[in-house]
Order: C-alpha cells, then sequence, then structure tokens
C-alpha cells in the first residue's frame, strides 16, 4: 500500500478541515506523506507543520495553481490546476500569488453578482465571503456553490455546478490566470516539482487531454496525476501511456476536500504501475 497523498485541501481554501485537522485525520488514516496543496495558497502550511512535528507525518509544502491552457487551433482557453510540491524557496511563489488571489477575489465578486441578477436576490458577496472565512482571496466556485445549496437553489453541490458554475453556465466567469507554462515555471524557481493535476477532470475530449499532457510536457511539467481508481480502465491506460511517451513522473492523490465531498477518502490513492517513477522518489 502506498502510504502517500499529495493533494489535499484544508479550510484556507475549499476545503472544510483546518490544517490541524487535515494532519490529525490524515495519521488516523495511516498517511506517512501529505501534501496540503490548496487552490493559489499557502497559509495553511505553518499550521500543518507545527501539526505534524513529532509525528510519523512527513507534511510536503504544496500549493495547486489555477492556469490556462489555449488549445491548439486557438480556442477559447481551458482552465486547468497545476499542482506544486516540495516547494524549497517560496519567494517566488508567493509574488505570483499575489496576482492569483487578485483574480480569485474578483471573480468571485463577478459570480455572484451574476447570480445576483439571475436570481433577483441581493447581492450574495457578503454570505459568500464569511463562507471563506472573510478571506476574498480565498473564496473557490465551491464556496459559491456552498451558498447555493444553503439557500435552496440546489439540492447538491455538483447542482451548482451543473446550471450555474461551470464553463457555459449563467454565473460562469473565465478570467485570466497565469498561463500553464509561467505555473511551471514559478513551481520550479520555488524548487518545487510540477504536476498535472486530474488530468481527465477538465471536460475535454481524449484527444484534447492527449494534446495537454503533450504541451504540459513540452513545458518543462514533470509529473501526472493518475486517475483515481473509480474511473474506467480505459482512462487510465490512456493517461498511462501518455505519461510513457513523455517519460514523465507520477504523482498520487486523493484531491481530499472533507465533508462536502464525503465520497473522497483521505489516503486513498490510485496504485503506480511497477515501471512508473513517483515523484516522492525525488526527497526520499
Ligand atoms: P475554483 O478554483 O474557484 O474554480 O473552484 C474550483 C473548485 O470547485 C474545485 O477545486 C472543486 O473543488 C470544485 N469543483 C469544480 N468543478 C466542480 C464540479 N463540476 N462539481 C463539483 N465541484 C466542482
Ligand atoms: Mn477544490
Ligand atoms: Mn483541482
Ligand atoms: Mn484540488
Amino acid at each position: 500500500m502506498y502510504s502517500v497523498d499529495l493533494h489535499t485541501h484544508s479550510h484556507f481554501s475549499d476545503g472544510t478541515l483546518s490544517p490541524h485537522a487535515l494532519v490529525q485525520a490524515a495519521l488516523g488514516a495511516g498517511v506517512q506523506q501529505l501534501a496540503l496543496t490548496d487552490h493559489d495558497c499557502i497559509d495553511g502550511w505553518a499550521e500543518a507543520e507545527q501539526a505534524a512535528q513529532g509525528t510519523p507525518l512527513r507534511l510536503i509544502r504544496g500549493v495547486e495553481l489555477s492556469a490556462q491552457w489555449i488549445k491548439p487551433r486557438g480556442s477559447k482557453p481551458s482552465s486547468v490546476h497545476i499542482v506544486g510540491l516540495h516547494i524549497g524557496d517560496p519567494a517566488p511563489l508567493i509574488y505570483a500569488l499575489i496576482e492569483q488571489q487578485q483574480i480569485r477575489a474578483q471573480r468571485a465578486q463577478q459570480i455572484c453578482q451574476k447570480l445576483a441578477a439571475h436570481l433577483k436576490c441581493p447581492d450574495p458577496w457578503p454570505e459568500v465571503l464569511a463562507l471563506a472565512d472573510g478571506r476574498p482571496e480565498g473564496v473557490t466556485r465551491a464556496h459559491i456553490a456552498t451558498w447555493l445549496v444553503q439557500q435552496g437553489r440546489v439540492q447538491r453541490h455538483q447542482q451548482a455546478f451543473d446550471r450555474w458554475l461551470s464553463e457555459g453556465k449563467p454565473a460562469y466567469v473565465g478570467l485570466a490566470w497565469m498561463s500553464m507554462q509561467q505555473a511551471i515555471e514559478v513551481i520550479v524557481a520555488s524548487g518545487g516539482i510540477s504536476v498535472l493535476a486530474h488530468p481527465t477532470r477538465y471536460g475535454l475530449s481524449a484527444t484534447h487531454t492527449r494534446q495537454l499532457i503533450s504541451t504540459f510536457a513540452q513545458c518543462g511539467g514533470q509529473a501526472v496525476e493518475l486517475p483515481a481508481s473509480n474511473e474506467p480502465p480505459a482512462t487510465r491506460q490512456m493517461i498511462d501511456r501518455m505519461i510513457a511517451e513523455h517519460d514523465l513522473m507520477v504523482s498520487i492523490a486523493s484531491d481530499f476536500h472533507g465533508a462536502h465531498m464525503p465520497w473522497i477518502k483521505l489516503g486513498r490513492v490510485p496504485r503506480p504501475r511497477e515501471e512508473q517513477r513517483g515523484v516522492w522518489q525525488c526527497w526520499a
């Protein structure tokens, strides 16, 4: 069993647990190496590191950067997530995060305005902001989905995305995240390893997914997350082939968020193939 989980969220982004509680839960689940990878935020590291001290758990400093990828024959950009792992000197990253967090805060307010107009209700921003502990830079669409559920506008999180928040839906706001190339560069400049997160969860066709992985590799990207074990075997095979073709490393992770995504279990990660090189070997 691989006791590494290299992509998880705390309440510093859209996770429900504090970094301390996340580390406790990981210890309970037998995880030996845990990466905290909040969306465009590293503020949870200190608390997580403190909680891990003196325990068998090794805390890996991570981040999940929102980025955009422009498909070949250039239609509009797709939003993709690049995880940075085992960050050494976070200075270049911190600088880049200032802009990302401004984009995030602005975008969240624009989404709220669109919702207010469509739902003919007062601007939900103050309530959404409260759900993110008053940190505008920490607001994700998951917080806005929670608000929609609380208001009874939808029954479940997923419906909030399907009806309102996903690309092409009435409250979608596309904003200029850093490019995939920039995300990789800033992670490398910070001494980290760049990982393409959940490559099969961007709603892309198989052809586009392959193009995304090729471009990621050409931009200097180093590793790809393996699809979750409940995804179809054919999906896993396609990703395995791309990893081999581009000589990439693999990362294994749950993308744990806590209570609002109860089907994701901390430490439940896909198994790499014998010949695949795990990113964790870089810091072993
Ligand atoms: P953001 O970074 O603000 O765009 O928020 C993205 C977060 O919303 C993701 O990390 C997921 O936690 C959640 N999310 C995105 N798409 C969906 C979806 N279709 N269903 C449920 N949650 C989603
Ligand atoms: Mn999330
Ligand atoms: Mn993600
Ligand atoms: Mn994530």
